[in-house]
């Protein structure tokens, strides 16, 4: 008879398979059992008793190979993409949306609704369960789950947004918890830029390393820290509020109640709000994008003033955290590229030198979908098994 503390041990084991099987099918895509075998470093019965457990969970699914080959090659194992959904809720200041998506993670314009962000939590709550439904009915399968990306402080312990400086209209709230007993569906909470960093590290440029970090100066200015291959999350989950530091003790009052955080000085909020000063009227994010590629020499206070605060940022980051990549979420700076490079000049001089040869810095091309989508995958497979190595 088996002794229990070995069945716990062996159940363990199991878990730690498939979840380093799920790693390399996530990583290289479509594959063999023979080529499974080989990346996974785990023997041949092992992958086809883990490909199995997989199949059944409905995490992966098998397809023919592509193009004529003699014989009989075998099915490829793949992401479960056309057997299964996931949703990824995105909710912003000022626009939210929704996405679908197979297992696989990629994101597609024609799966994705769009909608100005309500002014109540209740009408909030009425246009995401709407829309999830009608992607629900089109991609007719069953939900494995969603994902909910918000702005704010997300206290992992209380399980609610404690605080949305840009958004308050979620303060005290968890909307996960709430979609979750409206659609039936496993639904998590997620931190927006905590989502960007997972998305980078499973589809995007950061796979592989253990320590970079994720600055989001979209609305707000947000930190997230891959710290040894974990997400720094401070005691509550709450860490990485570089967007909060006084960098202006008279400046303008912050979403917070706080005067001249960093966040109303860095971002393109703050570009787009000297820019509507300029301009005489509130602009658009479009807007601005395309009177800055019209117009750059009316707009170029606004822009050096802006990129110096955000290089200060920028700064803070690689010198406290000393990460091998510094990604950077935004548009109206970072996106056009002579604009970020008069950003870099400026980080250059505002880092430590040594912290700034050991640090790439890089423009993140994901967005906060693929951050939601990207957050449910993280859970699927984190919360499952401990790595395998
Ligand atoms: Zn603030």
């Amino acid at each position: 008879m088996t002794a229990p503390h070995n069945r716990v041990e062996s159940a363990l084991l199991r878990r730690i398979n498939e979840r380093r099987l799920l790693e390399v099918i996530q990583q290289q895509g479509p594959s063999s059992r023979a080529s499974l075998t080989r990346s996974s470093g785990l023997t041949a019965p092992t992958v086809s008793k883990v490909v199995e457990a997989l199949l059944q969970r409905g995490l992966v699914e098998e397809v023919e190979p592509l193009g004529q080959t003699l014989g009989r090659p075998g099915r490829l194992v793949q992401m479960a993409a056309m057997s299964a959904v996931i949703l990824g809720v995105v909710i912003d200041a000022s626009t939210c949306c929704v996405v679908a998506a197979g297992l696989d993670g990629r994101v597609e314009e024609a799966r994705t609704r769009r909608f100005v962000t309500p002014l109540t939590y209740k009408e909030l709550l009425n246009s995401i369960e709407l829309h999830c439904r009608a992607l629900l009915q089109d991609a007719d399968r069953t939900v494995h789950a969603i994902g909910v990306s918000v702005p704010g402080l997300v206290n992992e312990r209380l399980k609610e947004i404690v605080f949305s400086p840009n958004l308050h209209l979620l303060d005290k709230r968890n909307p996960a918890v709430d979609l979750e007993q409206r659609i039936g569906a496993k639904c998590l909470l997620l931190q927006e830029t905590s989502g960007l960093c997972l998305s980078e590290r499973l589809y995007g440029d950061a796979k592989g390393l253990r320590d970079f970090a994720m600055l989001d100066v979209s609305t707000g200015l947000g930190l997230a820290v891959m710290c040894g291959g974990q997400l720094l999350s401070g005691h509550g989950g709450m860490a990485g509020e570089v967007g909060h530091i006084t960098a202006d003790p008279t400046g303008i009052r912050c979403g917070c109640g706080n005067r001249g955080c960093l966040e109303t000085l860095a971002t393109d909020s703050a570009l787009l709000r000297r820019m509507s000063e300029r301009f005489g009227q509130p602009l658009a994010l479009e807007e601005a994008a395309s009177q800055l590629a019209a117009h750059p020499e009316k707009f170029q206070p606004d822009v050096e003033c802006v990129s110096e605060y955000l290089a200060i940022a920028m700064a803070a980051v690689i010198n406290i955290f000393n990460p091998t990549t510094l990604f950077v979420h935004g548009t109206l700076l970072v996106a056009a590229e002579d604009r970020f490079a008069l950003v870099l000049e400026r980080v250059r001089q505002r880092t430590l030198t040594a912290s700034l040869a050991d640090c790439t810095i890089v423009p993140t091309r994901l967005s906060k979908r693929q951050g939601a989508i990207a957050g449910i995958m993280h859970h699927l497979t984190n919360t499952w098994a401990p790595p395998f190595r």
